[in-house]
């Protein structure tokens, strides 16, 4: 990503999307753990870095913003406390130089009377102030990116808008990167540059999110943007659901992950693996579609025999 880059993560439950962002910091938790890769951030692969190294990147130069404020904040301790805490944790600073800090930060995000607010406690704010409150707890070490995870998830709609455009508004003022992991292509596709479409741990299209959006190329977006409720339906008309469930990634299904639940399916598709590959819009995208009955790709072979597939 570019500073000031806006990404997309999108799938269904269980598709790896918050997976994904909590290994960009090195958050899996046990028995989890990152097998092989890289993540590559301001010229350092942070899965080589030492625990107290990846500290200082981690609520430092990269945030994240969970989908329920009130399991972020600690209910005991007022919100001035949190902020100047977090700010000690990363800075030799005073406390003094650290609430000054925090109370610039409630003020861009748009909380009146942040001198009050300090003392205050998480349950004496609404969901969505207490969530302007974690998006000012992410913003305190100036990150150049912030990892969102379904942030407006536990909010109601209206509230959901206001912190979807006070995220953009800051990732726009503060040139900081995002990545918007979330279910909702409708947030998406208002709110970031680009799109990663992620099923069963792996990201089956990718590219510009209105291109995406207007002219998807793999049917499992074709399905989601499908499945999407509109407003010029008549009252007769059945929302579109891909049928079945996502896998489990212990029982994967063979070849293309998504063969079992997919209408366009093909000979193909059960035994060998899709590999990203050009798509119409310009980006890319994982599906045998154009190049059904062809020979593997370069690498394919290599996967298939590691998920222990006849290659
Ligand atoms: Fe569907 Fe085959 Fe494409 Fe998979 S590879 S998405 S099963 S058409």
């Amino acid at each position: 990503m570019e500073p000031g880059d806006r990404l997309g993560l999108v799938g269904e439950s269980g598709a790896g999307k918050s997976v994904t962002g909590f290994s960009i910091i090195n958050l899996i938790s046990k028995p989890g753990f990152i097998k092989k890769g890289q993540v590559l951030f301001e010229g350092r692969d942070l899965t080589k870095l030492s625990d107290s190294a990846m500290r200082d990147i981690r609520g430092n130069r990269i945030s994240m913003i969970f989908q329920d404020p009130m399991m972020t904040l600690n209910p005991v301790l007022t919100i001035g406390t949190q902020m100047v805490e977090t700010l000690q944790a990363h800075r030799n600073i005073s406390r003094k130089d650290a609430e000054a800090i925090a109370l610039e930060k409630l003020r861009q995000v748009y909380i009146p009377s942040p001198e009050k607010r300090l003392d205050q406690y998480p349950h004496e704010f609404s969901g969505g102030m207490r969530q302007r409150i974690v998006i000012a707890i992410a913003l305190l070490s100036d990150p150049a990116l912030i990892i969102a995870d379904e942030p407006t998830t536990a909010l109601d709609v209206t509230i959901q808008a206001e912190i979807m455009e006070l995220l953009l508004d800051l990732c726009e003022r503060f040139h900081m990167g995002l990545i918007l992991i979330t279910h909702d292509l409708a947030v998406v596709s208002q709110v970031t540059k680009r799109i990663a479409v992620m099923y069963a741990g792996s990201i089956v299209e990718t590219g510009d999110t209105e291109r995406i959006v207007n002219a998807p190329a793999h049917p499992y977006t074709k399905g989601l943007l499908a499945a999407l409720p509109g407003v010029g339906g008549t009252r007769r008309s059945r929302l579109v659901q891909i049928p079945g469930l996502m896998p489990s990634i212990k029982n994967m299904p063979s070849g293309c992950t998504f063969h079992p639940r997919c209408g366009e399916c093909t000979e193909v598709c059960g035994s060998a693996v899709p590999l990203l590959a050009p798509a119409p819009h310009g980006g890319f995208f994982a599906c045998h579609l154009e190049h059904s009955c062809r020979d593997p790709r370069p690498g394919e072979r290599e996967l298939m025999r590691e998920r222990g597939e006849p290659a």
